[in-house]
C-alpha cells in the first residue's frame, strides 16, 4: 500500500468518527521551545494547555515532524527518519482511553479490501504504564489481547508530560513484532527492531504539580476534563505494509537511495541482513542520503534556509552529511541536482507546494553543496594540517595521551572555514585524533551569547523580559498604527533601568507602554515610527519603538518638558511627515518585490529586508549579479506599478486562506492563526505583512535603484530610494553631470565621448612625456661617458640623474655601461628620485668583475646611505631609500669602495 494511500485511509477512517481533519502546520511554528515541530500534538498544544478553547472536540492530522535528535540513528535503526509524518488523533475532553483503544485496533486490524491497514492482530503487542490497570483491561478483556502480551512498563517508557508542571498522563504504545528475521522473541522490553513501536496513545488525565525529570514528578490530581493525543509513525506503518525492511526502502524514500546507489555503483542491500543491527557501512551511508535529501526538501519548502545558527545549521547538517555520504560512497561530482528533483517526485501527490516551489528550493539546496564543495577544498588542507600538527606533538610527548584538536582549532574550521563541528569530529576521528568538543562548544556558547545579549538589549529596551511579562499580562496593547497617526491613551506602564517605576522625570530617558498607541514597532523589515508623546505639561520624544513580548508595545523615549507620570492621560503622535516617508518605503519595497519576480521569474524570492523613511533594501534568493540592462527593466516595471495608481489595501483572513490566494509569506517567520494581507493593485503584489502602506501606489512616488550586491550564497541585494530622496538622489547626480559638463565644456549629451576623448588624450600625452624623457636621458649619455674618471685604473661614471623612475635609471646605466666597452674595467652609478623616494642603480662590465667589483656590493653600500636597502648580481644592482638627501653622499661612497676594492686586490 502506498504511503499516500496509507494517510488518506488515515484521515477517512477519523473523519468518518467525527474528528475534523486539520491540515499539517509548517515545519516551523511559533514555539520558541522548539526548533521544529516534533510531534503531531504540537499545533494543538494551547489547547492541550488550557489556554486555548478548540472549536472541535475530536480532530485528526497527518503532520510533518522533524527531530533532529535521532539524526545519529538514521541508517543504523530501521525507524528512525530525521524528517517523518505522525499521523494524530485528538480528543479535547470528549473520548477517553476505550474508544482511543478501540478505535486504533480497529483502524489497524480491519482487512485492507474494508479499508484498513489488514495488520495481524496476533503480532500486535501492546504496553501499558505499571500502574495503569485500565488500560491493561481494555486491552485484555475488551480487545481480548492475551495477558502475556501486554507489557507493564515504567515512567521513562510509558508516561507522558511536557517536563513542566502541568498535564501528563500514562500512555499506551502498540508495537508490532517483524518476526525472527528482525531479532530475538520476548517482546519490546527485549528488542525495540525487532517488536517495533508504531502508535502511541497519550492518556493526559492529571495535572503535575511539579516535574523534575522524565521518571520524578509530583501528581497533584486528576485533570477536570481528560484529553486523548496520539501518533503513529506513517513512515513505520508504511515500512510494514509495504512489506520491506525499514523506512528508507518506502515508496517515499527509496527512489533517492536506489538512484545515490546507481550513482556511486553500489548493490544496496547484499551486503545487509533484513534487520538493521547487521548493516553494511555503504548501505547505512545510501540510507542517509535518502532521508537527509528528503529532509532537506521538507525543510526548504517550509522555508528554512541553510546558516550557521539554529534551523538554518540543522539544514546545513543534513545537506552536508547527504553530500559527504555520497564522497564516502566515491561520488565526487556535484550530487543533489541528481537526487533532489527525485525526491520532489516522489513527495509531491502528499505536497503539491513542493512542485510549485522547486526552482526556489532547489537553488538554496544546489548553492549549498557548491558552498560545501569549496568549503571542502579549503578546509580540508587545514584540518589536515591541525591533524598532523596534533599528531607530531603527541609523538613529541612519547605519545602518552591521544592526538587532540584543541576547541580554538574546531572553532576557527567552524568560524572561519564554514567547516561543521561533526565533519571536524568525523574527518579527525578517521585519522585517530581527537577533537575537545566541550571546548569547541565553549566557544561557540561565548560567541551565541554575544550576539544575543546584543539583540536583547535592543529589542528589550534594556528592561528584563520579566517587567514585560507583568505589564503584558494586565492587557495587550491596542495597536492603532493602521488607522491614525495620533491617538489619546492612558499610561499603563513606566520603566526605568529595567525596573517598574511611577514617574518619568525631566531629562530622563525611558520606556513607556500605553493603553493604545498609534506607534509602529519596529517589526517586519520597516524601523520604528518617531513622534512625540504629549501630557499635561510634558513633551516626550519617542527614540524607538519595540515589542519585546508578544502583544506589548514599548515606547522608548526622552523626556525633554516636564514629567510623565503612570496613569497620565496623554496623547500619542506619530510625525505624519516620517510616517508618509515610512510608509512609502515599505510600499516600494512590495513594488520592488513583485517587479523583480516579474522580470526574474518567480524563484526571485525575497528573503529579508529593511526599510526607513526614503530607503529600502531587499535580499533576494538568486545565483548571479544583475546586469545593467536588468537593473532598468526592473526599474521600469516598478515605476510603471507605482504610475499605475493601483488601490492599495490590507485584509485579514486565515493563513491557508491567504496560500490559496497566493499570499507570499517571508520565509522563517511564524504567523498568527489570522494574518493581515497587503494587496498592491489587487493580485499584481500579495505579500503577507504587518507594515504600513500607502494608499495607492502612486503616493510612492519616484523610485530607482542604486546598488546591487552580493550578501551570501544564493543571495542577493537590492537597494533603492524612494519618494522625495529618490528625486534629491537624481538631483544630486544631475547636479554633478552638470559641474562635470562645465568642467570640461561640453553638453550633458556630449559629456561620454568628450571624456572618452579626454582620457584618450591624456593618454597619447603621457606617451609622449615618456618618449622625450628617455630621449633627453640618453642625450645626457654621451656627455656623460665623456666625463668617466679613472679611479685606480677603473673607468667610472657616478651620476645623479634627479626626478627618474627606477627603469629609467636602469636603462641609462645599461646604455652607459655599453658605452664604455669591454676595453676596460668600468663600474657606472647612477641615482634617480621616484615618487619623492631615491632609487640606485649600478652597473659592471666583465674586466671589473674580475679585479673584484661587484655591483650588488656597491648598491648595498649605497642604499645603507639612503636608509634602505637593495641587491642584485655582480654585473646589475638596484636598490633604494628613503634620505633623497643623500644621493652625492651615496654617489661618493661608491665611488670610495671601488678604489678600496681595487687597491686591496693589489
Ligand atoms: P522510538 O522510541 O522508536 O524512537 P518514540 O518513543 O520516540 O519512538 P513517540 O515520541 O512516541 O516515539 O512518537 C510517536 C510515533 O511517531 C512513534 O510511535 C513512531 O511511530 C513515530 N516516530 C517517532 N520518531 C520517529 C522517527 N524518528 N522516524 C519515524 N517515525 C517516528
Ligand atoms: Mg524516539
Amino acid at each position: 500500500m502506498e504511503t499516500a494511500e496509507i494517510r488518506r485511509r488515515w484521515l477517512r477512517f477519523f473523519e468518518s468518527t467525527g474528528h475534523s481533519v486539520v491540515p499539517s502546520a509548517p515545519l516551523i511554528y511559533d514555539d520558541p521551545n522548539l526548533l521544529f515541530v516534533n510531534a503531531g500534538m504540537v499545533p494543538f498544544k494551547p489547547y492541550f494547555l488550557g489556554q486555548q478553547t478548540p472549536q472541535w472536540k475530536r480532530a485528526t492530522s497527518v503532520q510533518k515532524c522533524v527531530r533532529t535528535g535521532d539524526i545519529e540513528e538514521v541508517g543504523k535503526t530501521s525507524r528512525h527518519g530525521t524528517f517523518f509524518q505522525m499521523n494524530g488523533n485528538f480528543s479535547f475532553g470528549d473520548y477517553f482511553k476505550r474508544e482511543a483503544v478501540e478505535m486504533a485496533w480497529e483502524l489497524l486490524t480491519t482487512s485492507q479490501s474494508d479499508g484498513g491497514y489488514g495488520l495481524d492482530g496476533e503480532r500486535l503487542w501492546p504496553t501499558v504504564f505499571k500502574d495503569d490497570d485500565e488500560a491493561f483491561d481494555l486491552w485484555r478483556d475488551v480487545i481480548g489481547v492475551p495477558a502475556d502480551r501486554i507489557t507493564r512498563r515504567d515512567e521513562n517508557d510509558n508516561y507522558w508530560h511536557m517536563g513542566v508542571a502541568g498535564p501528563g498522563g500514562p500512555s499506551s504504545e502498540i508495537f508490532f513484532d517483524r518476526g525472527p528475521d528482525y531479532g530475538v522473541e520476548g517482546g519490546p522490553a527485549v528488542d525495540e527492531d525487532r517488536y517495533m513501536e508504531i502508535w502511541n496513545l497519550v492518556f493526559m488525565q492529571f495535572e503535575l504539580s511539579e516535574v523534575r525529570s522524565k521518571a520524578d514528578f509530583d501528581v497533584a490530581g486528576e485533570l477536570p476534563a481528560r484529553n486523548v493525543d496520539t501518533g503513529m509513525g506513517l513512515e513505520r506503518i508504511a515500512s510494514l505494509l509495504q512489506g520491506v525492511d525499514n523506512l528508507y526502502e518506502i515508496d517515499e524514500v527509496f527512489p533517492v537511495l536506489d538512484r545515490a546507489a546507481e550513482m556511486t555503483g553500489k548493490k544496496y542491500g547484499v551486503h545487509s541482513r533484513h534487520d538493521a543491527a547487521h548493516s553494511h557501512p555503504d548501505d547505512v551511508h545510501l540510507r542517509v542520503v535518502a532521508d537527509h535529501v528528503r529532509s532537506s526538501l521538507m525543510l526548504i519548502g517550509d522555508g528554512v534556509t541553510p546558516g550557521n545558527e539554529g534551523r538554518g545549521y540543522v539544514l546545513r547538517r543534513m545537506l552536508r552529511r547527504a553530500v559527504r555520504a555520497m564522497r564516502l560512497l566515491g561520488y565526487e561530482d556535484k550530487a543533489l541536482p541528481e537526487l533532489l528533483p527525485v525526491s520532489k517526485d516522489r513527495m509531491k501527490a502528499s505536497y503539491p507546494e513542493l512542485e510549485a516551489d522547486f526552482a526556489r528550493i532547489s537553488q538554496i539546496a544546489y548553492a549549498e553543496e557548491d558552498a560545501f564543495r569549496r568549503t571542502l577544498v579549503s578546509g580540508t588542507t587545514i584540518l589536515d594540517t591541525a591533524v598532523t600538527r596534533a599528531k607530531q606533538t603527541q609523538a613529541s610527548t612519547g605519545g602518552q595521551s591521544p592526538a587532540q584538536l584543541s576547541g580554538a582549532q574546531a572553532f576557527q574550521l567552524h568560524d572561519t572555514y564554514g567547516f561543521p563541528i561533526d565533519l571536524t569530529l568525523e574527518m579527525a576521528g578517521e585519522q585517530g585524533v581527537q577533537v575537545d568538543e566541550p571546548g569547541f562548544r565553549r566557544l561557540m556558547q561565548e560567541q551565541r551569547d554575544r550576539a544575543k545579549a546584543d539583540a536583547k538589549s535592543k529589542k528589550a529596551g534594556h528592561g528584563s523580559t520579566e517587567v514585560w511579562k507583568e505589564l503584558r499580562a494586565a492587557g495587550a496593547t491596542d495597536f492603532q498604527a493602521y488607522q491614525a497617526l495620533s491617538c489619546e491613551a492612558t499610561v499603563s506602564g513606566l520603566v526605568r533601568d529595567g525596573a517598574l517605576v511611577e514617574e518619568l522625570g525631566q531629562g530622563s530617558t525611558g520606556q513607556v507602554v500605553l493603553d493604545r498607541t498609534t506607534f509602529y514597532a519596529e517589526s517586519g523589515g520597516q524601523i520604528a515610527d518617531e513622534g512625540v508623546i504629549r501630557a499635561d505639561g510634558a513633551l516626550l520624544k519617542v527614540l524607538d519603538v519595540q515589542r519585546p513580548v508578544k502583544g506589548l508595545i514599548v515606547h522608548t523615549v526622552e523626556v525633554q518638558e516636564g514629567a510623565l507620570l503612570k496613569g497620565a492621560t496623554v496623547e500619542a503622535e506619530v510625525d505624519p511627515e516620517w510616517r508618509l516617508s515610512a510608509c512609502q518605503a515599505h510600499s516600494g519595497t512590495h513594488v520592488v518585490h513583485a517587479a523583480l519576480r516579474q522580470v526574474l521569474g518567480p524563484s526571485a524570492l525575497q528573503s529579508g529586508s529593511y526599510n526607513k523613511p526614503g530607503y529600502l533594501r531587499l535580499d533576494f534568493a538568486w545565483n548571479q549579479a544583475l546586469s545593467a540592462e536588468t537593473r532598468s527593466e526592473i526599474e521600469e516595471v516598478a515605476n510603471a506599478a507605482v504610475r499605475r495608481d493601483l488601490p492599495v489595501s490590507a485584509a485579514y483572513m486565515t493563513l491557508p486562506q491567504a496560500r490559496e490566494l497566493g499570499a507570499l509569506a517571508l520565509f522563517g517567520e511564524t504567523y498568527d492563526e489570522q494574518v493581515r494581507v497587503v494587496e498592491i493593485g489587487g493580485p499584481w503584489s500579495r505579500e503577507l505583512c504587518g507594515g504600513t502602506h500607502v494608499q495607492h501606489s502612486s503616493q510612492v512616488g519616484a523610485l530607482t535603484l542604486t546598488g546591487e550586491s552580493s550578501v551570501g550564497s544564493g543571495v542577493r541585494r537590492v537597494e533603492a530610494f524612494v519618494g522625495m530622496d529618490a528625486l534629491r538622489y537624481l538631483a544630486a547626480e544631475r547636479a554633478l553631470v552638470a559641474e562635470l559638463s562645465q568642467l570640461v565644456k561640453a553638453q550633458p549629451g556630449e559629456l561620454k565621448d568628450r571624456v572618452g576623448d579626454l582620457l584618450k588624450r591624456v593618454k597619447d600625452a603621457e606617451r609622449q612625456v615618456a618618449e622625450l624623457r628617455q630621449q633627453h636621458v640618453l642625450a645626457q649619455a654621451g656627455e656623460l661617458v665623456g666625463q668617466a674618471k679613472d679611479v685606480f685604473g677603473v673607468r667610472y661614471i657616478g651620476h645623479d640623474a634627479g626626478e627618474l623612475s627606477g627603469d629609467e635609471v636602469r636603462g641609462l646605466v645599461l646604455d652607459l655601461r655599453g658605452r664604455l666597452g669591454d676595453g676596460a674595467p668600468s663600474v657606472v652609478a647612477v641615482t634617480g628620485l621616484s615618487k619623492g623616494r631615491p632609487v640606485v642603480v649600478v652597473g659592471t662590465n666583465p674586466l671589473a668583475r674580475e679585479w673584484g667589483i661587484r655591483a650588488g656590493d656597491l648598491v648595498k653600500v649605497a642604499a645603507s646611505t639612503l636608509g634602505g636597502g637593495g641587491g642584485g648580481k655582480p654585473d646589475l644592482a638596484q636598490g633604494g631609500g628613503s634620505d633623497a638627501g643623500k644621493v652625492g653622499e651615496a654617489l661618493q661612497r661608491i665611488e670610495h669602495t671601488v678604489g678600496e676594492t681595487v687597491t686591496a686586490g693589489r
